[in-house]
């Protein structure tokens, strides 16, 4: 018997039939395979479960911050499942740091303002003698 010579049975894009060679072993390409499929679905369930890690941990995150450190554990499983090139992932990582810095910033204004408050309440309190010594 004759073996085949045949391209991968996957589908591109286009609809056209995928011409690349299959894996030894497999029917498929690197990019057809269920070994990539299953890289895929593993870097899915990675980003659901730094999901739920994340809502955890992201509480007391403004929405935008939220959204960003989101962002950038998806983009993580992503340079993990080889989807982002690198270099793209970095020039992101960089934004995100400046707007992670200068979310910092907001977030000490704002603890230093609260403090302030309090502080200011705090003394409102011993002024008219509502503070009793223990
Ligand atoms: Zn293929």
């Amino acid at each position: 018997m004759r073996e085949q010579k045949a391209c991968c049975q996957g589908t591109r894009r286009d609809g056209q039939p995928c011409t690349v060679r299959p894996l030894v072993g497999d029917r498929y390409c690197f990019a057809h395979s269920a070994a990539t499929r299953d890289k895929r679905t593993a870097a899915r369930r990675e980003g659901g479960r730094n999901r739920s890690t994340l809502i955890r941990a992201s509480r007391g995150l403004s929405p935008e911050l939220a959204t960003l450190q989101e962002a950038l554990v998806r983009l993580f499983s992503e340079v993990k499942a080889g989807t982002v090139a690198p270099r793209s992932a970095e020039v992101m990582a960089t934004v995100a740091r400046v707007v992670l810095e200068f979310g910092r910033f907001a977030f000490d204004m704002h603890d230093a303002a609260e403090l302030r408050r309090r502080l200011d309440h705090l003394e409102a309190q011993l002024g008219a003698g509502g503070v009793r010594a223990g």
